[in-house]
């Protein structure tokens, strides 16, 4: 039985991550909150953990640090756990943290957020809707420079085929898309047709990424798979950022063989997104001429930001919290070992080590 409210230090708050956690930290009644939330705009690194004293958990987002060190001195602060609440842990050392620190996520929120922005920001690109948009506020009805190409009859090759990506391929299915898919753990009897990276980069109009980031896939889409690719393909990321290499990206934009990219996430985009920068020049010079592409679409790891997925966070990880902190067991527990199928010897529902 523990003694007195659990405190939380809330790394990397924002407005609307408050609202939420607000929320599901009071549902057994307003003046009942169950944890001692501290919201912190501050990310957490080796600079700010600190801000963590007293803390029994740390819960943090996509861009936070958690490299050895930080999991080093959380623990000699006493904090007994780290709640992200994401899904993907590619930022946390979690082989470090194996042992020390348990680390617990929200393996899904809403797979219909991410799926649907991503087909959102293909629409928006092929059908040049983000220059129209531009265009009509200006009173300017020319439709020179808009025109697109149809979906339909055209195929898809979607690398991961896990929640997401499974969403993904039956909103391109509606389009009357042809899908093909490549995941390293294919889905047995799922009626989708898998083929090798090779076969996928020759045969796809439209690539779109939907798989984690390990260091086996950093930078997948390289110059090299991209000389594979058919000239004019468009690719879409809304994963993580690093399995792109995004300056042989740009050359492949420069050289004409990528017609379009649309990327929600982006591999240097811990220094910039979530952060309003207008007033600003911005350093990063790949990031900028990106931008500056006008078959290029950056929208800030938005894809998840649906009410629906921010009630699921909130909830899954106060949920996480409690039953780490009462029962001492906790199904969204990760660890180096869960990362890696084989090597899992989680039991269900028990603590990874
Ligand atoms: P999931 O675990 O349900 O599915 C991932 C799939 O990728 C699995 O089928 C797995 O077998 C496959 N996979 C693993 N390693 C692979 C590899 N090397 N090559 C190809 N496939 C591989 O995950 P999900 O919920 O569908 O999420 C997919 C990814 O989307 C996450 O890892 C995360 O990076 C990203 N994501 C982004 C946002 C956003 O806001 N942009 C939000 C949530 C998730």
């Amino acid at each position: 039985m523990r003694m007195g409210k659990l405190k939380i230090a809330f790394f990397d708050a924002k407005e609307y991550d408050r609202q939420s956690f607000v929320i599901s930290n009071g549902k057994n009644g307003s003046d009942n909150e169950e944890f001692d939330i501290c919201y912190l705009e501050a990310r957490l690194s080796p600079d700010t953990y600190k801000l963590a004293e007293g803390c029994d958990a740390v819960c943090v987002f996509v861009n936070d640090d958690i490299n050895s060190f930080v999991i080093d001195k959380l623990c000699e602060m006493g904090v007994k756990l780290i709640a992200l609440r994401c899904a993907g842990y590619n930022n946390v050392d979690i082989e470090h943290a194996f042992g020390k620190i348990h680390v617990v996520r929200v393996p899904a929120y809403s797979p219909y957020a991410v799926a649907e922005h991503a087909m959102a920001l293909l629409l928006t690109s092929i059908r040049r809707i983000h220059k129209a948009y531009i265009r009509t506020k200006d009173f300017n009805f020319s439709l020179n420079g808009l025109t697109g190409f149809d979906l339909h009859g055209k195929t898809v090759g979607v690398i991961g085929t896990g929640k997401i990506g499974r969403i993904f391929i039956d909103i391109c299915r509606g389009f009357g898309m042809q899908v093909i898919a490549y995941d390293k753990f294919p889905a047995k009897d799922s009626g989708i047709e898998y083929v090798t990276l090779d076969e996928l980069w020759e045969r796809s109009d439209v690539i779109s990424l939907h798989c984690p980031l390990t260091d086996e896939n950093r930078h997948m889409i390289n110059s090299k798979s991209m000389e594979k690719m058919k000239k004019g393909v468009v690719i879409i990321n809304t994963s993580r950022g690093a399995l792109i290499d995004t300056e042989a990206l740009v050359e492949g934009i420069k050289q004409r063989k990528i017609g379009a990219a649309c990327l929600d996430v982006y591999e240097e985009e811990s220094d910039v997104f979530f952060h309003d920068y207008s007033n600003h020049i911005v350093n990063d010079d790949v990031l900028a001429r990106l931008i500056s592409m006008p078959n290029v679409i950056v929208t800030s790891h938005q894809a998840f930001l649906t009410n629906e997925a921010l009630g699921n966070i909130a909830d899954t990880t106060l949920q996480n919290i409690h039953d780490f902190f009462d029962t001492g067991l906790c199904a969204n527990e990760v660890c180096y070992k869960c990362a890696n199928i084989s090597k899992c010897n989680q039991k269900h529902e028990q603590k990874c080590f």
